[in-house]
């Protein structure tokens, strides 16, 4: 349990981290996914880098760990690109992934960040998910704390 937990974490920070490419993984296991350009290891007569060929320092089940790593990384990533609402209340805003989520759109639920969403409203007032007309924008602090959406502004 703890270690699943690990996990999800560590997946969470991986994939919140705007510097960590699954590629760098898959480079590293020696999976075909060419070298970013301008490093210097596409020499022809050197053998591509690879953890496989590590054997001395990193056994068949550390390998394997990482292998599966890698295959729940990719799928998180896959999942995260998939799906269109942010997962927990730490999440940045989906449309400028620059600030926290702090507003809830009503009736409709979704949310962003006030920066995003009160600058949307000046010309539009669907929205940005689902189209549907905005009527009210609740401070997202409020709603998570209550549990309850109320109308009141
Ligand atoms: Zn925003
Ligand atoms: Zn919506």
């Amino acid at each position: 349990m703890v270690e699943e937990a690990l996990t999800e974490r560590a997946t969470s920070v991986l994939l919140a981290d705007p510097c960590f490419q699954l590629r760098s993984i898959c480079y590293l296991l020696g999976q075909p996914d060419p070298p970013a350009p301008g490093t210097s290891l596409s020499a022809p007569d050197r053998k591509r880098f690879s953890l496989q060929s590590y054997t001395d320092y990193i056994n068949a089940e550390e390998l394997a760990q990482v292998e599966q790593m890698l295959a729940h990384l990719t799928s998180a990533s896959a999942q995260a690109a998939a799906a269109s609402l942010p997962t927990s209340e730490e999440d940045l805003c989906p449309i400028c992934y620059a600030h926290p989520i702090s507003a809830v759109f009503q009736p409709c639920g979704h949310k962003s960040c006030k920066a995003c969403i009160n600058q949307h409203l000046m010309n539009n007032k669907d929205c940005f998910f689902c189209k549907a007309t905005i009527e009210s924008v609740e401070d997202w602090d409020k709603v998570a704390n209550t549990g309850t959406i109320s109308s009141a502004t």
